[in-house]
This record gives C-alpha cells, sequence and structure tokens, in this order.
C-alpha cells in the first residue's frame, strides 16, 4: 500500500530525514520508534502533505501512485490521515461541526455531495457508539477545555468518520495517563481492517502493549536503522537507542 523509497527532506536548509526506506503492506499496523528530534514527525508530516518540506530525493508511493504529487487534501480523498501529536483547539466551533465540516471536504475532494444532516448523525452517532464516546463532548468547542484523553477521543473518532486507509498516528501516547491510553489504544484497535494500514509513531514501548504491531522500525538520526517484529520494541526498551545509532553509523 505504501512505499518509501530512499526518502531525503529539508527543512529551513537542513537536512532532517536523510533515505528513508519504508514498506506497509495492506492490513498491517507498522510502529515507528525513535528518539526524539530523530524525524519521526516530519515523516508523517512529509505523508500528509503540509507545507514548508522540501522532497530532495525518493518517492512515495500509495498503492502506486506518486503522493508527493497530491496537495494536503486530495491526500485526504485519497485515505490518507494524520492524528496530529499537538491537536489543534478550535473555539467556537463545536466538535459535531468541525466532523461535518471534515466529512464534507473530504467528499468534496472526491467528487461526492454533501452528507445529509441524517446520514451524518448516523454516521457520529455509531461511531461515537463503537469508540464508547459520550454525545455530550460533541456539542463543545474542538479541543478546547478538553483533557489529553478527550482530545485523543475527538481524534480517533474523526478518524473512523473519515475511513481512511491508511492512518498515521504521530505520539497519539504522550500525554496521556494509563487509563485515556488504554481507551485510545482500544479506539485504535477497533478500526483496524485488512483494508486499513496503520503507522504509529511513538518513542514509549508501552503503547505498542496496547497497539501490537505487525513490525517495529527503529529511527535514527532520519532513517529507518532497523526493522523487525514486535520484540524489536522490547529490546529497544532494554537496550536504549545507542546501540541503533552504531549500527546507523556502521
Ligand atoms: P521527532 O518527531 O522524531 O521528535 P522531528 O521530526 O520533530 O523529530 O524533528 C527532527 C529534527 O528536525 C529536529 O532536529 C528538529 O529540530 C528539526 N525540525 C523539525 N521541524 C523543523 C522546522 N520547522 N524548522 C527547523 N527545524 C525543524
Ligand atoms: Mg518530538
Ligand atoms: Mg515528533
Amino acid at each position: 500500500m505504501l512505499e518509501i523509497k530512499n526518502l531525503h527532506v529539508r527543512v529551513e536548509d537542513n537536512e532532517i530525514l536523510k533515505g528513508v526506506n519504508l514498506t506497509l503492506n495492506r492490513g498491517e499496523v507498522h510502529a515507528i520508534m525513535g528518539r526524539n528530534g530523530s524525524g519521526k514527525s516530519t515523516l508523517s508530516y512529509v505523508l500528509a502533505g503540509k507545507e514548508d518540506y522540501e522532497v530532495t530525493e525518493g518517492e512515495i508511493l500509495l498503492d502506486g501512485e506518486n503522493l508527493l504529487e497530491m496537495e494536503a487534501d486530495e491526500r485526504a480523498a485519497a485515505g490518507v490521515f494524520l492524528a496530529f501529536q499537538y491537536p489543534i483547539e478550535i473555539p467556537g466551533v463545536a466538535t459535531m461541526t468541525f466532523l461535518k465540516a471534515a466529512m464534507n471536504a473530504q467528499r468534496k475532494a472526491r467528487g461526492e455531495g454533501e452528507l445529509s444532516t441524517p446520514d451524518f448523525m448516523r454516521a457520529v452517532k455509531d461511531a461515537a457508539g463503537l469508540l464508547e464516546i459520550k454525545q455530550d463532548m460533541l456539542k463543545r468547542p474542538l479541543n478546547v477545555g478538553f483533557s489529553g484523553g478527550e482530545k485523543k477521543r475527538a481524534e480517533i473518532l474523526q478518524m473512523a468518520l473519515l475511513a481512511p486507509k491508511l492512518c498515521i498516528l504521530d505520539e497519539t501516547d504522550s500525554g496521556l495517563d494509563i487509563d485515556a491510553l488504554k481507551v485510545v489504544s482500544e479506539g485504535v484497535n477497533k478500526l483496524r481492517d485488512p483494508e486499513r494500514s496503520m503507522l504509529v509513531i511513538t518513542h514509549y514501548q508501552r503503547l505498542l502493549n496496547y497497539i501490537v504491531p505487525d513490525v517495529v522500525h527503529v529511527f535514527s538520526a532520519g532513517r529507518v536503522v532497523e526493522t523487525g517484529d514486535k520484540s524489536l520494541a522490547l529490546e529497544l526498551e532494554a537496550k536504549g537507542y545507542a546501540d541503533f545509532d552504531e549500527s546507523n553509523a556502521a
């Protein structure tokens, strides 16, 4: 589904990604682990099509299509979803209204008509039920005064409604207490699907106790330096990143 080949990316004249190679098959959940500053968020932004990232070399293919030639809204229409590390607050806009706008934007980019209110209400009710989200949260402005756990629930709800084929979760675990972590992980696990691939970015092994990945990649200094199964996350937790940094230098 997703092929990243020799990806080099610059931000403000600094090379941040230095030849990333990664293949993610349909239905698989891959984790990317790496220390702070290794370029994990940069990779997720480049995948989502955020501006100000200059790709100097390499390619990204989504089901064989050149993702780098697509605008951010075209990527969303094609089924790419990025859950941010720091969710934005939107004062004055009810979460419900935001979700409807997000769904309609995706539909528009796909050349589909607007969702009717009853169809939207039904979709929200189904998704909120699946994720055990209380309806009253949806009437409040998006993320304003939300707890860390509520922000993540809102994000996972948005993900459920947009039904992406590629989900990128960038440090969805940061700032969550253990109960919220379980709720979010359960939500993500419910959205696992043979047609959906997920890239879970984290620097804590503990998230992967709940969202068990098929494949783990270790990221260091802007590259994937090691790929393995879920036991690699445990090895990393035990040894720390230093060993992997050396394999990067070699
Ligand atoms: P991670 O998510 O692994 O912590 P990031 O992708 O956020 O890493 O950052 C990787 C490196 O790129 C860091 O050294 C960071 O300072 C740098 N960087 C990220 N964004 C910018 C930016 N907009 N301008 C300059 N440097 C940046
Ligand atoms: Mg970071
Ligand atoms: Mg980051």
